[in-house]
């Protein structure tokens, strides 16, 4: 049982992130883990974050769906939390995945102000709704994750059902994030890099997915560190980056981030780190006909180009068209600029574009960050 529950935390941690361009949402890690009447189960339990993922998942119809998770410094400590969720917590506090904060304040908003996402929480923020208008004004970007019959789901705070819905980034987000910064603490997890980050920072980045950096907190307008209290040093532009999502079936099964240090192999099973894995997702057609690395995506510029590796080729859907005569074949070896709009083929329905440009989904249900849980109901050991 523990084991099933280590591979639960293991599947859910690749779902939480502080990378501005991969999150959906943001949530309070210590709010959700005491949504008791999810499962009727202990006061506090980290697998309550899984299911409001799912439901995020299910609500976005799209597969790998992250949030940006602030954390109240006591859930590292907190009893009502078994050992070993304590430890995984920490070891996401460590790694940066999770913002921890000793007084989260308003920060959880002001995450999903500057970016220009949705907040999942059971809050009602009475007292901030003049800071933040669309706390009102958009139904959809604030959500209280309630019990449903297929698990949580989401309903406004004003009432209804409802789908988590993308507002405007706030213009100081466009300054903020267009920049890299630096805080003086050594070891700051949120905003460290070359200078900070500790004696083995080189180290732990060695084969860790490269994630953009956390949004500064700006107080008074100065970009501050939310973690220290401390004022920012800019470090220079932030490096260009795009992203890219993988569609298959109909579905959105992950986005990933290319620059131009970091090339990204997508195929069957890519040999290295950081390439994107589509074996899980194909059929045995699929899988013969598409290469373990079948497509490089890499920015030039401001372009993206992508290069044929595969024995097969692929082909390139010009603004997305699934008419056969609008194909443009790209043969092996062959590479191509990503038109806006275009998608690249490596399979009948198996694409990947820009996610904005993909066309909506088919209704499907996403994988279930739960999938290894045996049942919700299970009483963990402590
Ligand atoms: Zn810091």
């Amino acid at each position: 049982m523990r084991f099933e529950i280590s591979k639960v935390l293991d599947a859910i941690e690749g779902r939480v992130c502080t990378d501005p361009q991969l999150v959906r949402a943001v949530v309070d890690l210590a709010e959700i883990i005491r949504y008791q009447d999810l499962d009727g189960g202990r006061p506090a339990s980290t697998l309550r974050l899984g299911m409001v993922i799912d439901a995020l998942a299910r609500s976005l119809e799209e597969d790998n769906a992250a949030v940006y998770a602030v954390v109240h410094r006591g859930v590292l400590s907190d009893a009502d939390l078994t050992s070993n969720e304590r430890m995984v917590v920490r070891r996401w506090a460590d790694d940066g995945l999770v913002e921890v904060l000793d007084n989260p304040g308003d920060r959880m908003l002001e995450v999903a102000d500057l970016l220009g996402l949705p907040v999942l929480s059971r809050v009602r923020f009475d007292g901030l709704r003049g800071r933040f208008p669309w706390l009102v004004e958009q139904p959809g970007r604030a959500l209280a994750p309630v019990p449903g019959a297929g698990g949580p789901v989401f309903i406004a705070h004003l009432g209804g059902g409802h789908t988590p819905v993308a507002g405007p980034p706030s213009p100081a987000a466009a300054k903020l994030l267009a920049r890299e910064w630096r805080c003086p603490e050594s070891g700051c997890n949120l905003f460290g890099g070359s200078g900070g980050g500790g004696a083995f920072a080189d180290l732990a980045a060695v084969g860790r997915k490269p994630t953009g950096q956390a949004p500064p907190s700006l107080r008074n307008g100065v970009p501050t560190c939310p973690r220290h209290g401390t004022r920012l040093r800019d470090a220079g532009p932030r490096p260009r980056s795009e992203v890219l999502a993988v569609r298959v079936g109909g579905l959105i099964r992950r986005r990933f981030v290319v620059t131009e240090e970091q090339p990204v192999l997508v195929g069957r099973a890519p040999d290295g780190s950081g390439g994107i894995m589509l074996g899980q997702w194909l059929n045995d057609e699929a899988r013969r006909w598409i290469s373990r690395s079948h497509v490089r995506l890499e920015l030039r510029g401001s372009d993206v180009v992508v290069t044929d590796v595969s024995t097969n080729g692929s082909g390139i859907r010009p603004a997305g068209s699934l008419a056969e005569a609008d194909r443009i074949s790209l043969a092996p070896q062959q590479s191509r600029v990503l038109a806006s709009g275009d998608m690249v083929e490596l399979y009948p329905g198996v694409q990947i574009g820009r996610p904005s440009e993909l066309p909506a989904g088919a209704s499907y249900n996403p994988d279930s960050v739960m999938s290894e849980a045996p049942t919700m109901a299970m009483r963990l050991p402590r």
